[in-house]
């Protein structure tokens, strides 16, 4: 897992330099869903010239392509009220309509096992941005909250994607499904057809594994099975 170092300068108020000894993972969205809203949009809008009185900061923002560090982690930033900024390091979610959000989901399950590793934080003190405030963020998420914590969990600090891995398919029908609608065909596979998967993510509470860009298939174990 990469992660760009992009730091706001020390001149910058939204970066105050106060001693952080984080305990907790606090998430968020951008709720910016404008084309180009991604990860460096948000970098340029923290570390900005016009940023140096902005009243607001976090550490990393991540997209469906990259992660961007804005803050160490041990320096306070500005995103959970006082107590969630003394407590947690921030993390946004970008939801950009040009982006991959089940990706940038994938993104963040794998930086967030990656900090509680790194920082010896607890499971259950990867929180909501709406655990400190009340705000309704990160909005998206919400509604999916016990998945997504299974999600880090499951994976037990390993990578989440099984990238380059082989699955076989053990029926002689299967379900395909094309981004961005998920309308879902039937086509004719053999029995004991591999396929090399990109990536693994959860649509819709659903387990699949994307073949090929815009291209997945279910990952119900009655169907595929992971190889060796
Ligand atoms: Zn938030």
């Amino acid at each position: 897992m990469e992660i760009i170092e992009d730091m706001i300068p020390t001149s910058n108020s939204n970066r105050p330099g106060t001693s952080l000894t984080p305990t907790h993972v606090t998430v968020h969205e951008t709720a910016n869903t404008a084309v180009g809203a991604d990860a460096a949009m948000h970098a340029d809008y923290v570390k900005g010239d016009d940023a140096q009185d902005r009243q607001v900061s976090w550490h990393y923002t991540v997209d469906d392509t990259v992660i961007i560090q804005h803050l160490p982690t041990n320096e306070v930033g500005w995103h959970a009220g006082s107590e969630g900024n003394e407590q947690s390091v921030g993390i946004e979610l970008c939801v950009n309509q040009d982006g991959n959000f089940e990706q940038t989901r994938a993104r963040a399950v794998s930086l967030i096992q990656f900090l509680m590793a790194e920082l010896d934080i607890s499971l259950e003190n990867v929180v909501t941005h709406q655990s400190w405030t009340g705000q309704n963020c990160p909005a998206n998420l919400l509604n999916d909250w016990s998945n997504f914590i299974n999600e880090i969990s499951d994976e037990d600090g390993e990578e989440p994607s099984p990238s380059g891995q082989q699955i076989r398919v053990i029926t002689d029908t299967l379900w395909v499904y094309d981004e961005p609608d998920w309308d879902a065909r039937y086509t004719t596979v053999q029995e004991g057809e591999i396929f090399t998967v990109e990536e693994e993510l959860t649509v819709n509470g659903s387990l699949m594994y994307q073949l090929r860009s815009g291209l997945y298939i279910t990952g119900n174990p009655e169907y595929v099975e992971m190889m060796e």
